[in-house]
């Protein structure tokens, strides 16, 4: 099932309009925070459809060209809907957990993987830029909330990860992405977001070679953007409040329960 575009434009223009209001609650610039489509489990022609209305949103506003960002979790949903979106030139960025196997194919579609959480996967992906002659950005992804079903280095091995990272001249640190702990507690969400801004601090003033570009703080999703904003998010991962609750996988691959 496709999501219809006019409800689309509306869902993102509800979003945008929520984006804009924490960040001037915050007292940030208008315009400092990116909006990333999580867009996992929705269809090609769901995403083509959010990409397109996205560019026609950003064209009523003057001076406001954008690049699209766009958010996979699985390798696989990358390289399935990457063809179908390459004419719209979309900046496709990995947010989910990267297996050694599907470096390579990740590699053919995103430009950033933002949740590299280990100096191992550092290390694989340094060495596969250096096969292609090519250079990527990265996002070092921390578990701030410590709950054990997320992915991202444990706060205290995160620095190993930052200088496996900031070793390798074909990777570049562009900064710190996390989950935000599943609690209706916004403090305790906030607590969360403030010690990712924190290492961003540590790590971006360090003076050290390779970390004066780690400015980003990928944190905030539908449910706690503004929570992230106001912790400084510089970019926000939004899924279902765009494309609607996502359909539950039943066992079998694709499928969606009847709804
Ligand atoms: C699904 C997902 C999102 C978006 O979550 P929503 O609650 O649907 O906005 C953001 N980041 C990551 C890593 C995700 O897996």
């Amino acid at each position: 099932m496709t999501t219809g575009a006019t409800e689309l434009a509306e869902r993102l223009a509800r979003v945008r309009s929520r984006v804009a209001a924490a960040e001037s609650a915050a007292g940030r610039p208008a315009g400092s925070v990116r909006l990333l489509l999580a867009t996992k489990t929705q269809d090609a022609a769901t995403v083509r459809a959010a990409v397109l209305a996205d560019i026609a949103g950003a064209a009523t506003t003057a001076g406001t060209a954008r690049r699209v960002l766009l958010g996979e979790n699985r390798v696989q949903e990358l390289v399935a809907k990457g063809p179908d979106l390459a004419d719209l030139a979309p900046e496709l960025h990995l947010i989910g957990p990267l297996q050694s196997n599907k470096v390579n194919a990740a590699l053919r579609w995103a430009t950033c993987v933002q949740s590299v959480d280990s100096t191992a996967l550092a290390d694989r992906l340094a060495r596969r830029c250096a096969d292609d002659d090519r250079t990527l950005d990265v996002l070092v992804q921390v578990n701030v909330s410590g709950e054990p079903t997320k992915h991202g280095a444990a706060p205290q091995d995160a620095l190993d990860v930052v200088r496996a990272v900031a070793g390798h001249h074909r990777l570049q640190l562009r900064g710190f992405m996390t989950v935000g702990a599943n609690t209706p507690d916004e403090r305790a969400v906030r607590a969360g977001y403030a010690a990712l801004r924190d290492l961003r601090d540590k790590v971006s003033g360090s003076g050290e070679a390779g970390t004066g570009d780690a400015v980003e703080l990928s944190m905030g999703m539908s449910r706690d953007l503004e929570a992230a904003v106001a912790e400084g998010a510089t970019i926000v991962r939004i899924g279902t409040a765009v494309f609607g609750p996502r359909p539950v996988r039943a066992g079998v691959p694709g499928t969606a329960p009847a709804a």
